[in-house]
C-alpha cells in the first residue's frame, strides 16, 4: 500500500532541469566559452598613465642609481685622500706601545762581541767605534765598561714580563723603565748599556749621570756616533736614562730610529 494513487515520480523531477533553460540561452552558454572581460575605454587610459609613471619611476630610479654611483666614486676618492693622510700621519706619529717604538731584530749571525766572553754583541759597524770609543776613555782614564747590547725578542720577553711580575707592576709602569718585547733599541743590535767601572753604585742609576764615564760620553760619544736614546723629557715618555746609548754613524741605524730622532727633533722646539 504505498501511494498508489499517486505517480512514482513526480513530473516536475522527471523532466531534466536544463530543459527549463531557453535554448537560444543554452546555445549562447555553449557557445562562448567565457564571457571576456570589457576594457571600459577609460581602462586603457589607467593603464596607459599606469605605464607612464612605472616608466618614469624607472628612469628617476636609474639616474638616482648613478647619482649614487657618483657619491660612491666621491667617497672613495674621499676615502683615499684620508688613507693618504693616515699614512702621512703614521709617518710622523709612529705606533708606539706604552711611548716605545717597535724595532726589528738583528740578524743573529750580524754581531760582533764586544766583551771578552762574548756576551754583549753589538752590530759590527757599532761593535767596532764602541770598542775605540772604550780605548779612547781609557786613554783618558775612565773605565766604561758595557753591561747590555744586542738583546733578542725572546731575552726581553724576560725582562720585561719576568721583572714585571717579580716587581708585582703594570705594563704601563714597567714601560717607564723597560721596554715591552718587540719594542727595545737593544733589538736592534744598535743600543748599549753601559756602567763606570768604578762607581758600581751608579749601575742602572740616574746618578750614573754623575759619574766620570757619563761625563766622557756627553763630550765625547758623538765622535764615535753614539748618541743618549732617552735624554730627560725626552718625546717618547721613556724614563730618563742616561746609561742607555745608540749608535747612530751609518744609513741603517739612521734609518732604523729615523722615527725616534724624528720625535726628539720635534720635541726640541
Ligand atoms: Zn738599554
Amino acid at each position: 500500500m504505498n501511494n498508489t494513487g499517486l505517480p512514482g515520480k513526480p513530473p516536475e523531477f522527471s523532466t531534466p532541469p536544463t530543459d527549463d533553460i531557453p535554448e537560444a540561452l543554452r546555445e549562447t552558454a555553449v557557445a562562448s566559452p567565457r564571457p571576456r572581460f570589457k576594457l571600459p575605454f577609460w581602462g586603457w587610459g589607467l593603464i596607459g598613465v599606469a605605464i607612464a609613471l612605472i616608466l618614469g619611476m624607472v628612469v628617476s630610479w636609474q639616474s638616482a642609481q648613478v647619482g649614487t654611483t657618483a657619491q660612491a666614486a666621491n667617497g672613495a676618492a674621499a676615502q683615499t685622500g684620508l688613507q693618504s693622510a693616515l699614512i702621512t700621519q703614521q709617518l710622523n706619529v709612529p705606533d708606539s706601545l706604552l711611548g716605545h717604538l717597535p724595532y726589528e731584530e738583528a740578524p743573529a749571525d750580524d754581531l760582533q762581541s764586544v766583551v771578552a766572553d762574548n756576551s754583549i754583541k753589538l752590530r759590527p759597524i757599532a761593535a767596532a767605534q764602541f770598542l775605540d770609543l772604550l780605548e779612547a776613555a781609557r786613554a783618558d782614564g775612565v773605565v766604561i765598561v758595557p753591561i747590555s747590547g744586542f738583546r733578542s725578542i725572546a731575552d726581553q720577553e724576560q725582562v720585561f714580563f719576568g721583572i714585571k711580575a717579580q716587581q708585582g707592576e703594570s705594563p704601563t709602569e714597567r714601560a717607564e723603565v723597560s721596554a715591552p718585547p718587540g719594542y727595545s733599541e737593544h733589538h736592534t743590535g744598535y743600543a748599549v748599556d753601559i756602567v763606570d767601572g768604578e762607581q758600581s753604585e751608579t749601575d742602572l742609576e740616574i746618578s750614573f749621570e754623575g759619574t766620570e764615564a757619563f761625563r766622557w760620553m756627553q763630550q765625547n760619544a758623538a765622535r764615535f756616533n753614539f748618541e743618549l736614546s732617552f735624554p730627560r723629557d725626552n718625546a717618547e715618555g721613556i724614563s730618563y736614562e742616561p746609561w742607555h746609548w745608540r749608535f747612530v754613524g751609518d744609513r741603517h741605524s739612521l734609518e732604523t730610529f729615523f722615527k725616534a730622532r724624528q720625535l726628539a727633533g720635534s720635541n726640541q722646539e
